[in-house]
């Protein structure tokens, strides 16, 4: 015994050698200037903007998200910026500053929640942001650069974005004190093969690696809402609980081009104001609204399939038959792992990036607070059996509270364990999104048609078999009583029965892996597309056939950035940014 542990010790007094020398070898990034919030700007009521009379500006965000409050922040250091946002402040609020509370922040379903869930219509219960800050606020943090590839691809200018991302990272990134469970995914992948294990690092490269973090090693969540404290507060001004209902365009007999001119909004009480841009030609509104809300806008304000918007009674401002059309969700399954002691509670902090183009993950300790027992997060429920048990078509978000309601009398030990994850890169099975009715406040009706094509099916299957080596390595069998191992048949079983989609299970669904992903698909939230480069904005994210408009968010992407993208789409907010201002004045722009 006293030499097993000599021997634990000395690899993990190794690993901590090895770790400590990846840190180093960060440089730059490791040692942080700083950043104060001292300068944010103050986040006023919608209500407090005037009916009447009020001041023009030269640029209007709409949406306080991962992409729209850096974007603001950089247009604001030389213009006047009025920065519309849907939801609350993320300040004070403990559901969003504490990582402990993530998945109780997305079971949250009340109206002034910061997460806003909404079920697509291929049964799989999903969220998105609703508050200042957006996806940055409610997501489980990890951050994770994209790959060079990704950003020729998409054809950005390679210097700015190397720029553009360390801007980001100095102000809310942190590397994360490994959490065990984080360690055990780490070794279990290189024993498995995911290999080299690459260290800390924000970079995209095949293998193993550490990434960074949103959460300080206190567990506070740092925001896309701190990036506003990089912008001139006299020239920004934040308006919270500002629903924007649509754009305004002046399509005046005669223009080639419908302008945008402005936007109309309603306030707290509902009381409706309109936003105007000011008399220069380079002033436009920018939709930072995310996947769902930036089709859904342009859809409300008369841009898109003309039949659709036909159908809602909304004159046609643009027919374009793209808008809301391609929209993808990386599907993500996941297998839970019972431990024989509760793991200390991690969101994502190790990745293996495996050549199929499948990525693993892990998360643990779902049942650590009394407070959290009684949540189901969304996707999973870490104590088995609950909802699997009711026949699908009676399942429901309403249901799914109710359970979680119900929760205190289950024994504490049916929540111990973690999972491993495993997410489908660039889906090839697309969906679409649609109006249901004309109120922005209701959620657009949302497919995303998981394992449609039968590569994202095989690359599942891969995914599922990488997870079972995984668990097979001496690293996992060491976590169970006995170091047998865990039984694969046994895990799939129990995975099963933890899942929360509402998609009705099959009597196979553990013979065959094919079926496993399909009965099992939950969403790691990381959808996309609906207002695509090239189909509905131009390669600057100018929307085609109008003028004074572009969009710029997750909104716009034909495949998710990276590993997980908020640090492709905080970074891109700050990109264009620094485009637009050096667009307009070159060299005396000065960032
Ligand atoms: P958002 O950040 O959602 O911004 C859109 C904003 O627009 C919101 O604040 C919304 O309230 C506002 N808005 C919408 N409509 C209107 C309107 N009509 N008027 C005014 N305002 C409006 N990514 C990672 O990299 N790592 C992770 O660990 C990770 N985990 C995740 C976990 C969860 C639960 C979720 C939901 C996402 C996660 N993601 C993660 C994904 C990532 O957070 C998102 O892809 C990203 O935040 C999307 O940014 P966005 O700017 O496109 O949209």
């Amino acid at each position: 015994m006293a030499s097993s542990r000599r021997v634990i010790s000395t690899s993990f007094i190794r690993v901590i050698v090895c770790l400590c020398f990846f840190r180093l070898s960060q440089g730059k990034g490791a040692a942080k200037q700083p950043f104060t919030l001292k300068n944010l700007p103050s986040l006023e009521k919608a209500s407090s903007f005037p009916t009447t009379r009020h001041a023009t500006y030269d640029y209007i965000v709409i949406g306080g998200g991962t992409a729209g409050c850096p974007l603001a922040a950089t247009l604001s250091l030389k213009y006047k910026v009025l920065l519309l946002e849907r939801g609350g402040s993320p300040y004070g609020n403990r559901n969003v500053s504490y990582m402990e509370n993530f998945h109780i922040g997305l079971s949250n379903m009340a109206p002034d929640s910061a997460s806003q869930a909404f079920v697509s219509t291929d049964g799989v219960i999903n969220a998105r942001a609703r508050v200042l800050g957006g996806g940055t606020c409610i997501n489980a943090g990890f951050y994770s650069r994209a790959s060079s590839s990704f950003v020729q691809d998409v054809g950005w200018d390679a210097d700015l974005v190397n720029e553009s991302y360390p801007w980001v990272e100095d102000k809310v990134v942190h590397w994360p004190k490994i959490a065990p469970w984080q360690a055990a995914l780490r070794d279990g992948l290189v024993q498995a093969g995911v290999s080299p294990f690459n260290g800390y690092t924000y970079d995209h490269v095949s293998g193993t690696k550490v990434g960074g973090t949103i959460f300080d090693e206190n567990g506070h969540r740092h925001t896309a809402a701190d990036l506003l404290a990089a912008g001139d507060p006299n020239n920004l001004r934040v308006l919270l609980h500002a629903s924007v209902h649509k754009i305004v365009f002046n399509s005046q007999q005669g223009r080639l081009k419908p302008r945008a001119i402005g936007v109309q909004f309603a306030d707290e009480d509902g009381r409706l104001h309109q936003a105007l841009l000011n008399n220069n030609r380079e002033s436009e509104i920018i939709v930072s609204s995310g996947a769902i809300g930036s089709p859904q806008l342009l859809l409300l304000s008369g841009i898109g399939p003309k039949n659709d918007l036909k159908n809602h009674n909304i004159p046609v401002i643009l027919h374009n038959k793209y808008v809301g059309k391609r929209m993808a969700d990386n599907p993500m399954n996941s297998i839970f792992i019972p431990t024989k002691s509760p793991p200390r509670q991690s969101l994502i902090e190790t990745v293996g990036i495996t050549g199929a183009g499948v990525f693993i993950e892990a998360s643990s300790g779902f049942g650590q607070s009394s407070d959290s027992i009684h949540c189901h997060h969304g996707i999973m429920s870490a104590e088995i059996g609950q909802l699997s048990t009711v026949p699908p078509k009676q399942r429901s978000l309403e249901l799914a509270k109710k359970y979680a309601q119900d929760k205190l009398n289950l024994p504490k030990e049916v929540f111990q364990g973690g999972f491993i994850l495993e997410k489908i890169d660039g889906p090839l099975s697309t969906g679409h999104l649609v109006l249901i009715d004309t109120d922005v406040r209701n959620n657009p009706a949302v497919t995303f048609n998981y394992f449609s094509h039968p590569q994202d099916l095989s690359r599942c299957v891969y995914g599922i078999k990488t997870i079972e080596k995984i668990l097979k390595t001496n690293r996992f069998a060491k976590l169970t009583p006995d170091a047998a191992g865990y039984e694969m048949e046994r895990m799939l079983n129990m995975s099963v029965r933890a899942n929360v989609n509402l998609i009705p299970k099959h009597t196979n669904t553990t013979e065959s892996l094919e079926q496993f992903c399909k009965d099992t698909v939950i969403t790691i939230w990381h959808y996309h597309g609906g207002c695509n480069v090239g189909k509905v904005v131009d390669q600057q994210h100018r929307v085609l056939g109008v003028s004074g408009l572009r969009v710029i968010d997750g909104s716009t992407f034909s495949r998710s950035p990276g590993t997980n993208p908020q640090a492709t789409v905080m970074m891109m907010g700050r990109y264009f940014g620094v485009k637009i201002l050096r667009g307009r004045l070159g060299q005396a722009a000065g960032v």
